[in-house]
């Protein structure tokens, strides 16, 4: 059961009444509707032409005074400020859904692709990663231009297309955006979904909304230790899954130390007042003296642990033997590290190599996503953003805080500002933590309208 009732933190409900709210949710659920999972080569692009076909349909406004143009499947979205002089927003979100994980369509109450609406919910794959935002963006942006507003500062909004598969989309975009020497004063993607017990947090009772300002980086490392096989009767000098064993183990054993990044000191400088638990409480009276001892703290904890430490998961174990009398040939383990602001992807394979220290296992770098740079709250928009979140959400406290996984902002590092990552629905914890990437994704029709007067608030403080 949720800690936390999200809605006895709504407030403000009645605001922009002349919000056409029904045929929002109809976008959202048409949005729904399209099967917009990318599968590289594979992809279904009638699914994607579909959804542009209902974004070109559905905001006859913006179509009207921005441009609609498509990069692959992505979406760029430009409406032109009136004053020339100011850099634009730009808000984003990304079209593509992951799978239904086989095996549990019959788990899911109404069928993903349905989009249907109901008293309470509006149901699919998508409805809070991340067609939700997408969809609330581009009725915001209508609303502001259907009441008669023009902007004096432009607004960009880009939709990349394979998010949760490589970015390859919000690559393009971006790389589109700084050719034309385009660049944002601050940009708004998805970040964490919902509110947060900040009993986790040395706050008990506090209520947590976080806007991250930083993300992660990713990469995957494969350790390969050769083998000729054979019989195992005489394993003389150990087997290949032995040399490999035990160099994944002091891998695990040399991870980096935890460590208060400056972007996490942040978040507990915004919660200081709020925290009440000893130690963290006395801790938190000097963030940045005691940062050793708070990252130490935190890396003891399930639920801190990822945001002090580059994480370390063997995950992947290939080429060991079919039989137990039967030695292994070549095998191989891929670890994936997640590494804080700061580390490289170059940084974690030197350690690797080290830590393995061991010439006859070969250690390789497969994949790397960046860490994000890390941002400050002083930055444009955030405190518009914790403005608008305050006047829909009273009662929780706004921090900075990290995205512990990757999103497609990173690649825009180079044309915006500040990078803000947050999610304008708060749907419920158990919402968030069903459907996301789940069963029964879905997300209520109360939170759909609300993340909508979010960012049209935002929208009002930044752009007009
Ligand atoms: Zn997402």
């Amino acid at each position: 059961m949720d800690t936390i009732d999200v809605y006895a933190h709504y407030a403000n409900e009645g605001d922009y009444p002349d919000l056409d709210y029904l045929s929002a949710e109809r976008h959202l659920s048409a949005a729904l509707r399209c099967r917009t999972v990318w599968a590289g080569e594979k992809t279904d692009l009638s699914q994607f032409a579909a959804l542009h076909g209902l974004i070109r349909g559905a905001y006859p406004n913006l179509m009207e005074h921005a441009t609609f143009e498509l990069v692959g499947q992505s979406v760029l979205l430009t409406l032109l400020g009136t004053d020339s002089s100011l850099e634009p927003a730009m808000l984003i979100a990304h079209q593509d859904v992951v799978p239904v994980v086989a095996g549990t369509e019959g788990q899911w109450e109404r069928d993903p692709f349905s989009g249907k609406i109901d008293d309470e919910w509006i149901w699919g794959r998508g409805a809070l990663d991340i067609k939700d935002m997408l969809v609330a963006e581009l009725e915001a942006v209508e609303h502001l231009l259907a009441r008669g507003e023009r902007p004096r500062r432009g607004v960009i909004l880009a939709f990349g297309e394979d998010e949760e598969v490589d970015s390859r989309g919000a690559t393009a975009l971006a790389a589109l955006l700084a050719e034309r020497g385009v660049h944002a004063a601050f940009l708004l993607d998805e970040g964490t979904t919902t509110m947060a017990d900040g009993a986790a947090w040395g706050a008990p009772g506090c209520v947590i909304s976080d806007v991250c300002l930083s993300q992660k980086g990713y990469a995957n490392v494969r350790l390969t230790a050769r083998g000729q096989g054979g019989h195992s009767s005489n394993p003389f000098g150990g087997t290949s899954l032995e040399r490999l064993c035990r160099a994944v183990a002091r891998l695990c054993d040399a991870k980096p130390a935890p460590q208060l990044t400056d972007v996490m000191r942040q978040t507990f400088k915004a919660l200081a007042p709020a925290i009440t638990a000893e130690p963290l409480s006395s801790l938190c009276a000097d963030v940045d003296a005691n940062a050793g001892a708070i990252a130490s703290l935190c890396a003891s904890r399930r639920e801190l642990f990822p945001f002090v430490c580059t994480t370390v998961a063997p995950n992947v174990l290939e080429g060991s033997s079919a039989a137990a009398n039967v030695m292994p040939a070549d095998v191989s383990c891929t670890v994936n590290f997640r590494l804080l602001p700061g580390v490289t992807a170059e940084g974690v394979l030197r350690l690797a190599r080290e830590a393995v220290g061991d010439p006859e296992v070969e250690v390789e770098l497969l994949h790397a996503t960046p860490a994000g740079r890390q941002d400050s709250p002083e930055g444009m928009g955030y405190a518009e953003l914790r403005e608008a979140i305050g006047h829909f959400h009273p009662g929780v406290v706004v921090v900075p805080s990290m995205v512990c996984g990757g999103t497609d902002s990173v690649r825009y590092e180079g044309v915006c500002r500040s990078i803000l990552r947050f999610c304008p629905a708060r749907p419920a914890p158990s919402e968030e933590a069903w459907g996301v990437h789940g069963v029964n994704e879905r997300i209520s029709r109360r939170t759909f309208r609300q993340s909508i007067r979010l960012l049209v608030r935002l929208l009002e403080k930044t752009v007009l």
